[in-house]
């Protein structure tokens, strides 16, 4: 069993379309562990989006991720990480599968509606960086 770590972005918490995403974790067989809804600060989002502070859409991305409340996640299953990231679909919601979250509800590569641990090293660093451990069940 395998935990990772989710955040319904802003552009889909302002489209009232976190029970439409659960849905379809749920249905993936991933059992949301843990959720709230917070307001990131500018500098929770720019440690956050560290890895990708050299990247030309970095500044689009951190005031982006502030822009409204978003729903932050831990998710748990068999394989939950690469699962969760075959149910978000392609970063670019015009490449993504059918049936994914970008394809159905992304507006576009950045205003994508959810984000996902890539490996195990960052799923455990974002769980931890969001939740503290008794808010883990
Ligand atoms: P995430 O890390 O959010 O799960 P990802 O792993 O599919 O998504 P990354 O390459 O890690 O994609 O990029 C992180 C996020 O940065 C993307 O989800 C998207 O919101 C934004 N992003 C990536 N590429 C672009 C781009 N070319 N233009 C604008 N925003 C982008
Ligand atoms: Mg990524």
């Amino acid at each position: 069993i395998q935990r990772t770590f989710s955040i319904i972005k802003p552009d889909a918490t302002k489209r009232n379309l976190t029970g439409a995403i659960n849905a379809k974790i749920e249905a993936a067989g991933l059992r949301i562990i843990a959720q709230k809804r917070i307001h990131m600060t500018k500098a929770q989002a720019e440690t956050f989006y560290g890895v990708h502070r050299e990247r030309p859409f970095f500044g689009e991305l951190c005031e982006f991720m502030v822009s409204e409340p978003v729903v932050v996640q831990v998710l748990e299953g068999e394989n939950a990480i690469a699962k969760y990231r075959d149910v978000m679909g392609a970063t670019d919601p015009a490449e993504a599968a059918d049936g994914t979250i970008r394809k159905d509800f992304a507006l576009s590569k950045g205003e994508n509606s959810v984000h996902g641990s890539d490996a195990p090293e960052t799923a455990a660093e974002e769980i931890a960086y969001f939740f503290s451990g008794l808010e883990l069940v």
